[in-house]
């Protein structure tokens, strides 16, 4: 079951482009203005980074279906990945996150390589087969850990050394050990290794680390020795829309399969993080898929969507249901948010969201998992998680059906009224 997969095919099924009134602000929101594209691309002409003639890139922004296929592995885009750090989506086994209809779930390559080490990864032949996952697996490289877990760490052209967050021992990640442990995990898409560019950060700071991370690009694409999984290069470059192009553009020299944007949802506004969306999507190749890294809010699903983005994943859904706290559609509550030891739920017998068919809501009521959570009941970790996860999952698939019937420009609104209310 889990043989005869190799490197992605990717297939574009169908694009759409943003109509004319886009442009003219007609599905602005709080956060996406419909104008950044156009403001952006004249902000890199006066830059000396784009030309005039280069304007048509503008023309391939707009939302879109993909297919990506890893040997017997067959799914389509737009799609968010649930996250299963050290091998498990928390609190949920592989069956669970399977039939919600999940095919892609991400790894860790640095709390991997902790735990439980790449002798057993191998011995095991890899991770499909250790945790018993016969979807898709993608390794995030582990530079976003080195920003967001070591206290004290050193970054030098050879890699990034520091203290490990479980006994402190000292490790230094490389562009090619990167790789190597990836390989060992055998997963299908393997991230390069780079620098998360530290927040804020100024254009020279930003400048530096992001060359550095090409860099870094650069010698993963040559480190590979399996060369039937497909690796992605990272766009860096901080909060400035010229680094960003500048980033994009030297990874397509190493001919990644694909592409994604790193270095956001750091600490920036929303508004700024769709303005650097704006400036870097047109100029991302349109026949390799787009992944954007660390987002899985509903609003900034729909408006990256809607720029071309066909890859998501985040911890916040399942962080938040361990947490309590769920997403819902607004018909089940205005503010899109359920919290679920809130005294308002301490009786109810209603589902957490009557228009939801999870596991979760077909069964079980409110006051159910309102005193599961109260009793500290385990059980209640895994009801919330089923029930964030499916949440994402029918957001992007009516996302996608509305792309494939053509009529998502239209339905954009109630979409938008039904899963993100906040952002109205
Ligand atoms: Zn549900």
């Amino acid at each position: 079951m889990l043989s005869n997969r190799n490197l992605i095919e990717f297939t574009k099924i169908k694009s759409l482009q943003l109509p004319l009134d886009f442009h003219k602000g007609k599905y602005d929101t709080e956060n996406l203005k419909a104008h950044d594209l156009e403001n952006e691309f004249s902000l890199l002409i006066e830059k000396g980074i784009a030309r005039e003639n280069e304007k048509s890139l503008l023309e391939q922004v707009g939302p879109r279906i993909t297919k990506l296929k890893f040997g017997n592995v067959e799914l389509e885009t737009p799609i968010f990945m649930p996250v299963g750090t050290v091998g498990s989506v928390k609190s949920l086994s592989p069956e669970d996150v399977y039939s919600i209809g999940y095919r892609v779930i991400l790894g860790n390559t640095y709390h991997l390589n902790l735990r439980p080490g790449m002798e057993l990864m191998r011995d095991f032949g890899g991770l499909h087969e250790f945790m018993r996952w016969p979807g898709a697996i993608l390794t995030d490289s582990g530079g976003f850990q080195v920003m967001s877990l070591a206290k004290i760490r050193k970054i030098t052209e050879e890699g990034a050394t520091f203290a490990n967050h479980i006994n402190g021992a000292k490790i230094t990640l490389t562009p090619e050990n990167v790789v190597e442990i990836q390989e060992d995990i055998d997963s299908d898409i393997q991230m390069v290794l780079d620098e998360c560019t530290p927040y804020p950060a100024t254009h020279a700071e930003a400048l530096a680390s992001m060359e550095r991370s090409m860099r870094w690009a650069k010698r993963a694409r040559q480190a590979r020795k399996k060369l039937n999984r497909a690796q992605f290069g990272i766009v860096q470059g901080g909060m400035y829309g010229d680094l960003r192009v500048k980033s994009i553009k030297q990874l397509i020299e190493n001919d990644f399969e694909g592409y994604a944007i790193g270095g956001l949802s750091v600490g920036e506004s929303k508004r700024e993080m769709r303005r650097l969306l704006s400036a870097t999507i047109p100029w991302m190749p349109e026949n390799k898929p787009r992944y954007l890294m660390g987002v899985g809010a509903p609003d900034d699903l729909i408006d990256a969507i809607l720029l071309g983005i066909d890859m998501f994943d985040c911890v916040m859904p399942t962080r938040n249901a361990r947490n309590g706290s769920v997403f819902v559609r607004s018909s089940a509550a205005p503010t899109g948010k359920i919290q679920i030891k809130n005294s308002a739920h301490k009786s109810s017998r209603e589902p957490l969201d009557s228009q939801c068919l999870c596991y979760t809501c077909k069964n079980y009521s409110r006051a159910y998992l309102r005193h599961l959570f109260v009793a500290e009941e385990l059980l209640v970790f895994r009801l919330m998680s089923i029930h964030n996860l499916q949440f994402l999952y029918d957001l992007t698939h009516e996302m996608r059906e509305a792309i494939r019937s053509g009529e998502l420009f239209h339905s954009l609104p109630d979409i938008r009224r039904k899963y993100a209310p906040g952002s109205v």
